[in-house]
């Protein structure tokens, strides 16, 4: 049995048209909601991401403003972009690429933005209010990609063993957070790359989310038969093509061979977290209103 693919595409354009409607009441209020993306250096994968937001703003008629800062700046000149970012009434959200240069602290920059314009949702207080619970507020755009796409396929969590592998700030450790809150209820667990048997623990899983960056690492072995598979992994692998390369997930396509849905890469989780991004954006300009 083919796995059902979970079309992150056609989702998202789904989560655009209900925003259109949104942008189009703020405009009517004289609003233009208008996101800032702040791009430290030239990695280029940021540089791929970065055009991505901005054609999305412009299919939404979001206002986009792009600061590129070399990769040689000094972290106080960061800081003061930001700080001018926050203080700039036009401005409603803001979020400042990852990775940023060897060296410079991430945390330390997402903890310096407005949390009312914390578009990505990594400052600490919007982080706080959702391990207090509170999930009204500005979630980070990828684990809140990977909730909706749930939702959409009508996946019930209610008692089900989820696994989530990686425990990052801005992947792994919210999406557990997500799926375990009150009313989504699933049973999570944490695995990491000190965890042993993962094989076996993923075989027990209704539910596995891949975040960890390495390419096809979970194989068709690992998964239990009609289980539902979300590939949040992008990986660059160098190819003859004329590109030089082209993306995998963390999930080997095999995968889809047993499990009861899959999300593909390219085309799954990027686009939601994508379409996240775009209502996080509408939200905070709400919210400043
Ligand atoms: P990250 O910060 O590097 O975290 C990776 C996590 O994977 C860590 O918790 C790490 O464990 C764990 N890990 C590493 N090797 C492992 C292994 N052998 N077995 C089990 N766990 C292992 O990465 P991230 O930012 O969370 O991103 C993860 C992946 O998602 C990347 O491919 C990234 O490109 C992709 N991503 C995609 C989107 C999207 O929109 N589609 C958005 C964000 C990220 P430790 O904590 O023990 O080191």
């Amino acid at each position: 049995m083919a796995a059902t693919v979970l079309d992150g595409r056609e989702m998202s354009r789904e989560i655009e048209n209900g925003l259109k409607v949104r942008v189009a009441n703020l405009l009517d209020l004289g609003v233009t909601p208008c996101l800032a993306v702040v791009i430290v250096g030239d990695d280029p994968a940021s540089h791929v991401y970065v055009r991505a937001k901005e054609r999305a703003c412009a299919r939404l008629g979001i206002r986009s403003v792009r600061i590129d800062v070399p990769s040689d700046v000094e972290f106080e000149e960061v800081v003061r972009t930001v700080r001018k970012l926050n203080s700039d009434p036009d401005v409603n959200g803001i979020l400042v690429q990852s990775p940023l240069p060897e060296g410079m602290d991430e945390i330390k920059i997402t903890d310096l933005i407005d949390p009312k314009k914390d578009v990505d949702g990594f400052h600490a207080q919007n982080l706080g209010r959702l391990v207090q619970g509170d999930t009204s507020g500005l979630l980070p755009c990828t684990p809140a990609g990977v909730m909706h796409m749930l939702e959409s396929a009508d996946v019930d969590l209610t008692g089900k063993r989820a696994v989530v592998i990686g425990r990052s700030r801005i992947v792994g450790m919210p999406q557990s957070i997500l799926l375990s809150q009150k009313g989504v209820d699933a049973t999570v667990t944490i695995a990491h790359s000190r965890t042993a048997d993962m094989a076996t623990l993923c075989r027990e899983a209704d539910v596995i989310i891949a975040a960890v960056g390495i390419s096809n690492m979970v194989t068709r072995d690992w998964v239990k038969p009609g289980s539902i598979v979300i590939d949040v992994g992008v990986n660059r692998v160098n190819d003859d093509s004329e590109k030089g390369y082209h993306l995998t997930g963390d999930v080997h396509p095999e995968v889809g061979e047993v499990a009861g849905a899959l999300s593909p890469v390219p085309g799954g989780v990027g686009p939601m977290t994508i379409a996240m991004l775009m209502s996080n954006t509408v939200r905070a300009t709400e919210m400043q209103q």
